[in-house]
């Protein structure tokens, strides 16, 4: 039962991004460069610092600083990606289905 929810909810989640990315095209930031948040140096967005802008984030860094927060990560193994996903997505799915609604109405 709980599975079938969880199907569902996913189906709708996947519907309603798919819908909004054909009738609302993705934004771009209104500057082409910003102010990395560690070292400060105005940096030009790339595709990674605009994806990070459209989830919201306000803190962009810029590559040379990315690197170095990339190199100070524990590597994550492929075999823990799985669970790791699964509670990101438990996470996620009370602010997407808040989301959504609000969208829809
Ligand atoms: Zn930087």
């Amino acid at each position: 039962m709980e599975t079938t929810i969880i199907i569902i909810v996913a189906v709708v989640l996947v519907l309603s991004v798919a819908i909004k990315a054909i009738f609302f095209p993705p934004k771009f930031p209104e500057s082409k460069t910003f102010k990395c948040a560690r070292c400060a140096k105005i940096s030009t967005h790339s595709d990674r610092t605009v994806e990070a802008w459209r989830r919201g984030f306000t803190k962009l860094y810029c590559s040379s600083c990315h690197q170095k927060w990339l190199q100070s990560q524990p590597q994550v193994k492929p075999s823990g990606g799985g669970c790791v996903s699964v509670l990101f997505i438990a996470a996620l799915l009370p602010s997407a289905i808040i989301g959504f609604l609000k969208w829809i109405v």
